[in-house]
C-alpha cells in the first residue's frame, strides 16, 4: 500500500494515470487520507460536481491484512449535500482488494466534459479505463452481473447506480460484499453523485494472485489480533447482540428509551416497533432460509450482517440495517418488514443512501405526498427516484431540498444532511454530534448512543445536559481516529469497554507498522482529523450558527418525554475547543 493511484479524468485526451509515491501522506489510511487529501488539494468554494472537486477512495491502514475487521474503505469529496468536506465509509471487500493491490488511495480528479461513462478495471497487471455507454443508467445489480460476465467471479466492485449517474445528493457509492453483491454502500452525502460526475460507473478489482499484506513483526501481529478478536467475542453487544440480530436489535431498545423517531420525528415511540425489529426480522430471515448472522467481508468476527429472503424463500436483499428499518420504517409509519425489505433493495440497486432517502420520504409523506404508512407509495417514490422523474429528481436531493420545495417547515437535517434514527430531545448527546460535526447530522461521527443509552465507555444520563459536549467531543475525535485504521467502528464497543481490546489494537497498528503508537498518539490523530475537517469547512463558508439543529428541536417538545432539545449554543461552541 505505498501508491496512490490518480486518475484524471478531464484529461485532453481521455482519462490519464499517474501513480505516484506516498510522500506527504505517508502513514495516513481510511479518513485521515481522504480528509489530508480533500483539504489540501480541493478548493473548499470549488462546485462539488465541478471538476476541482476530487473524489478520493482509500483504504484504512489495517486493509488487506488479516486484522480481524479491517475491511472498511473510506470515500471522500467535497459533499454536493452538505457542501463540506465528507468521509463516508463502507464495508464489503473493496477495502481489502485495493489495498492488497498495493494502492493507499484512489484520486478521481477532473470532469470529462462528456455524457461518456468509463470503467476501470483495476489487477496486479495495472489499469485500464474503458469507455462503455453501455453500462449508462445500469442498476447497480445489473451492473454487478455484468461485470462479472466480463471479468469473472472474483472481483469486487466500487460503482454508482443511476441516481449517482444523475448526480443526486443522496447517491451513494456501492461496494460489493462476499457473495458479489452490491449491497455496502458509502452511503451518505452524495458521493456517489461525484463520482457520476467525474463519468466513472465502476471500478473492478481483481487481487488474484496476490497475497495479504504482511506485518512488519508477524508474531506480534498475530498475538494481538488473537486479543483483539477475543475481546469482541467476549463483549455483549459485538459478541452476543449483533451476531444474533444485527444492528437492527437496536429497534427495541431505542424505541423503549423513546428516541426513536416516528412519523417525520413527530413522536419518539413507534407503535409497529414488535413488528419490524431486530428479532423479528432475524426470526424472518432464518424460517425463510436467509442468513440473520453474516460478514460483509472476510476479517469480520462479528457478523452483524445478514440476507433478507422474500415470501417464496428467494433473495430479496441483505438484512437491512437498524438505520434503514427505521428510516423506511417508523420514521414513515410503516410496520411491514416486506415492504422495508424491497425499499432497501431499491436503494441498493438505485445507488441511494437508506437514511437520507428515508428521512426524504417522511418530509414527502408530511407535505401530503403520500400517507404515513402507505408502504405501496413509499415503493413509488423510491421508483420515481430511480427513474429520474421530475419529482424523482427532487425527492433524490435528499430531505432538506424535498422539503423546501414542498413548503414543509420540519425538516431533520443538519448542513443539508438527514438525521438518523436517533431523536436528540430524547437522547441529547447524539444531538450534540448531529449539530457539530464537520459531516452534517450523522450517527457515527460520535455516536453517543453508546454511553446514553446501552450504558458502554460509562453512563451519561440522555436526557440532561450535563456530560453531553465531553462525551460528543471525546467519541468525535476516538470516530476520526477508527475510522483510518480500515477497522468497522462497531469495535468501539469493546474498545470503550476493554482496556486490554484497545491496547490490542495499537498493537496490530504498532506490529503492523513498526510504529510506537500510544492512546495519546491515537488521540492526536483523531484530533488532527478533525481540526483538518473543520479549517476546509470554515474556508467553504460555515461558521458556528451551522452546528445548531434546526428550530423546531428546541421548540416542539418530543413524547413521550416531552423533551426539547437542551444545550445551549454557547455549550456546543465549546465542542471543538482542541
Ligand atoms: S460487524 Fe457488520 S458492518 Fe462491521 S465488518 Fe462485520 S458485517 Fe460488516
Amino acid at each position: 500500500m505505498d501508491t496512490i493511484l490518480r486518475i484524471d479524468m478531464g484529461a485532453k485526451k481521455g482519462p490519464s494515470v499517474v501513480k505516484e509515491p506516498l510522500g506527504e501522506y505517508s502513514g495516513k489510511g481510511g479518513r485521515a487520507m481522504t480528509s489530508a487529501i480533500i483539504s489540501k488539494e480541493v478548493p473548499p468554494l470549488c462546485h462539488p460536481l465541478g471538476p476541482n472537486n476530487k473524489l478520493v477512495i482509500a483504504p484504512g491502514l489495517l486493509s488487506g491484512t488479516t486484522a480481524a475487521m479491517s475491511g472498511r474503505i473510506s470515500v471522500g469529496c467535497k459533499s454536493p449535500l452538505t457542501g463540506g468536506i465528507k468521509e463516508a465509509n463502507a464495508g464489503g471487500v473493496a477495502a481489502q482488494m485495493l489495498a492488497r493491490l498495493g494502492y493507499a488511495a484512489i484520486v478521481l480528479e477532473g470532469t470529462p466534459g462528456n455524457d461518456d461513462l468509463y470503467k476501470i478495471f483495476i489487477n496486479k497487471g495495472g489499469v485500464k479505463i474503458e469507455k462503455d455507454n453501455s453500462l449508462k443508467m445500469l442498476p447497480n445489480y445489473d451492473l454487478v452481473e455484468k461485470m462479472k460476465t466480463q471479468y469473472g467471479d472474483k472481483i469486487g466492485c466500487i460503482s454508482i447506480g443511476p441516481a449517482g449517474e444523475m448526480k443526486m445528493g443522496a447517491a451513494s457509492i456501492a461496494c460489493t460484499d462476499m457473495e458479489l453483491r452490491p449491497t455496502r454502500h458509502a452511503g451518505r452525502g452524495g458521493v456517489g453523485a461525484v463520482m457520476g460526475s467525474k463519468g466513472v460507473k465502476v471500478i473492478v478489482l481483481d487481487d488474484t494472485g496476490i497475497e495479504v499484506r504482511k506485518p512488519k513483526d508477524p508474531e506480534k501481529f498475530k498475538a494481538a489480533n488473537k486479543t483483539f478478536a477475543a475481546g469482541l467475542k467476549k463483549h455483549p453487544v459485538t459478541g452476543e447482540a449483533l451476531p444474533a440480530y444485527g444492528t437492527n436489535v437496536l429497534a427495541n431498545i431505542i424505541n423503549e428509551s423513546g428516541g426513536y423517531p416516528t412519523y417525520n420525528f413527530k413522536e419518539g415511540q413507534f407503535s409497529g416497533t414488535a413488528k419490524i425489529s431486530g428479532e423479528t426480522e432475524a426470526d424472518l430471515e432464518e424460517k425463510r432460509g436467509g442468513l440473520a448472522s453474516h460478514g460483509c467481508h472476510k476479517e469480520c468476527v462479528i457478523l452483524c450482517s445478514g440476507i433478507y429472503h422474500d415470501k417464496d424463500g428467494n433473495y430479496l436483499t441483505k438484512q437491512p440495517e437498524y438505520e434503514t428499518v427505521w428510516a423506511h420504517g417508523a420514521n414513515c409509519g410503516i410496520d411491514d418488514l416486506d415492504t422495508i425489505a424491497m425499499l432497501d433493495y431499491l436503494d441498493d440497486n438505485f445507488g441511494l443512501d437508506t437514511i437520507e432517502m428515508g428521512a426524504t420520504i417522511g418530509v414527502a409523506m408530511e407535505a401530503g405526498l403520500a400517507k404515513f404508512g402507505d408502504g405501496e407509495a413509499a415503493i413509488k417514490l423510491i421508483k420515481e427516484v430511480g427513474e429520474g422523474t421530475p419529482l424523482g429528481r427532487i425527492l433524490g436531493n435528499g430531505a432538506a431540498v424535498t422539503a423546501r420545495v414542498f413548503g414543509v417547515q420540519r425538516a431533520p437535517v443538519v448542513k443539508g444532511q438527514a438525521m438518523p434514527a436517533y431523536d436528540p430531545r430524547a437522547i441529547q448527546g447524539i444531538g450534540v454530534t448531529y449539530a457539530t460535526s464537520t459531516m452534517g447530522a450523522d450517527h457515527t461521527a460520535g455516536y453517543a448512543i453508546a454511553t446514553n443509552i446501552l450504558k458502554v465507555g460509562g453512563y451519561v444520563d440522555p436526557l440532561k445536559t450535563e456530560g453531553q459536549i465531553d462525551l460528543s467531543r471525546n467519541l468525535q475525535i476516538a470516530t476520526a481516529a477508527v475510522d483510518s485504521t480500515g477497522m468497522c467502528l462497531f469495535i468501539a464497543f469493546a474498545v470503550l469497554d476493554q482496556p486490554e481490546t484497545f491496547q490490542a489494537l495499537l498493537d496490530l497498528l504498532n506490529a503492523f507498522y513498526g510504529f510506537n503508537l500510544t492512546a495519546d498518539d491515537v488521540t492526536e490523530l483523531g484530533k488532527s482529523i478533525l481540526r483538518m475537517e473543520r479549517d476546509f469547512n470554515t474556508a467553504a463558508g460555515f461558521t458556528s450558527k451551522h452546528d445548531r439543529l434546526p428550530e423546531y428541536f428546541y421548540s416542539e417538545p418530543l413524547p413521550p418525554h416531552n423533551t426539547t432539545f437542551q444545550i445551549k449554543d454557547e455549550e456546543l461552541d465549546q465542542v471543538y475547543n482542541f
